[in-house]
């Protein structure tokens, strides 16, 4: 099967009509890497496209021509040589939504937890170049040791929904909260509110969690969390996804009346104080914008176009597609469900289209496809191209860090409790 990004390119070839129908969300998407660093303040082309940076948005600066104007075989040998003169000292990690011309090069593949770990777990590595986004990057950086440099090839590859919770705004609500809760527990000890922050988070936010008794949370721990947070507080504040944490409070048996969404330009969220009172899950107004893409119809048509189809979703992805699909669950789970298949199945999954090819690739012998029939990658994990990566590594090669992320130690070291209380809620 060809990578997503040749599929786009060959698609632009025969454009028809806007990007939808040519195949593509978004026909920006055919443009090079180089035109999409223009130092403005976007996610870039594709799914993210109507979300509005934040103004401290990192920006990548114009790397040298040589990287831009190198073709692909030219990079591929530049990045293998890099590799090979760097050996141990160098770990090349790339997330499963990563475009596949990048992830050819990654000793690792693996959701952003399971890839912060192989960080930890390579204790001679100098260098970890995380072919992710920044909030990867960043958790890799504070669970790293300090002898290890984390880089994230392209500076502008952030994450829309990470960037929808910034720490000013978490901070005014939770000042609204403790007016209207309070700050004592209850008589069985519980605090008025515990929060929880999804990985896909700020390390400032994760550090917010960590000094206010609060949690981290990935998609694959959400319940387990969630049940740690209710024998410590009354209710959570669950940010930056409202979709992850609606769907695993509703499993949980939380009634939808008691999940009020809390959106931050608004006083107490958008909600009344009588509505706040019978809260149990304050669900932030985030989401992320290449999992809102699915809906209800694309998996009718999937179960009417191939009766008894196996459809699988993120729980990133809104309520109602949640609930109509036979199962939910992180990367880690979608990759298990299908592996763990013993006769041939068609599976019509639920989430980033570099991944669904990926496994497709994987499982021959089953039909595997992406609801979404439009291609829409995680345009922000797409900004990352070879070109980038040959950079970065040939200025480690020449003893030059680029592209470092650094968490101060002061964030850090709150963000690194909240993680750790996340380890050992564990199941
Ligand atoms: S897929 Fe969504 S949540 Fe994940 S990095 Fe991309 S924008 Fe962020």
């Amino acid at each position: 099967m060809t990578s997503v990004n040749s599929t786009i390119q060959q698609l632009s070839l025969t454009p028809v009509g806007d990007g939808a129908d040519s195949g593509v969300c978004a026909t920006d998407l055919v443009k090079s890497p180089w035109d999409l660093d223009t130092g403005l303040r976007s996610y870039g082309p594709g799914s993210s496209m109507d979300d509005v940076a934040p103004a401290d948005t990192p920006q990548q600066g114009v790397i040298p021509e040589k990287y831009r104007n190198a073709d692909d075989a030219e990079l591929d040998a530049r990045i293998r040589a890099a590799k090979e003169t760097l050996g141990e000292r160098l770990v090349v990690l790339g997330h499963f939504y990563q475009r596949d011309e990048v992830v050819q090069y990654a000793d690792f593949i693996g959701d952003s937890f399971q890839l912060a770990n192989q960080a930890l777990n390579r204790e001679r590595a100098e260098y970890i170049v995380f072919c992710g986004v920044h909030f990867m990057a960043e958790t890799a950086d504070i669970l790293s040791q300090d002898h290890q440099q984390v880089i994230l090839p392209n500076l502008a590859a952030g994450c829309s929904m990470a960037d929808m919770a910034d720490e000013s705004s978490v901070e005014e609500c939770w000042e609204q909260l403790e007016d209207l809760y309070g700050t004592e527990p209850d008589a069985a000890g519980r605090v008025p509110v515990i929060p929880v922050t999804y990985m896909n988070s700020s390390a400032a936010l994760k550090s917010f969690v960590g000094r206010n008794g609060g949690i981290v949370c990935t998609s694959s721990n959400a319940t387990s969390v969630l049940e740690w947070a209710f024998e410590r507080g009354q209710r959570v504040l669950f940010f930056p996804d409202q979709h992850l944490g609606r769907n695993t409070a509703k499993a949980m048996g939380i009634p939808l009346e008691q999940m009020p969404l809390w959106s931050p330009a608004k006083p107490l969220g958008g909600n009344t104080a009588e509505e706040l009172a019978e809260a149990k899950v304050l669900l932030w107004h985030g989401f992320c914008s290449v999992h809102r893409r699915f809906n209800t119809g694309q998996i009718d048509k999937a179960r009417a176009e191939y009766p008894g189809v196996n459809v699988i979703v993120h729980p990133e992805c809104p309520m109602e597609v949640v609930d109509a699909a036979d199962s939910a669950g992180s990367t880690d789970f979608i990759q298990k469900a299908i592996a763990a298949a013993t006769e041939p199945t068609t599976f019509a999954i639920g989430t980033e289209i570099n991944m669904v090819n990926r496994l497709a690739d994987q499982y021959p012998q089953h039909r595997i496809f992406c609801l979404d029939p439009v291609i829409c990658p995680c345009s922000t994990m797409y900004r990352i191209h070879p070109g980038y990566l040959a950079w970065v590594l040939e200025e480690l090669v020449a003893g030059r860090v680029v592209n470092q992320i650094s968490v101060p130690e002061t964030v850090a070291s709150n963000a690194r409790v909240a993680l750790e209380r996340m380890l050992a809620a564990r199941p």
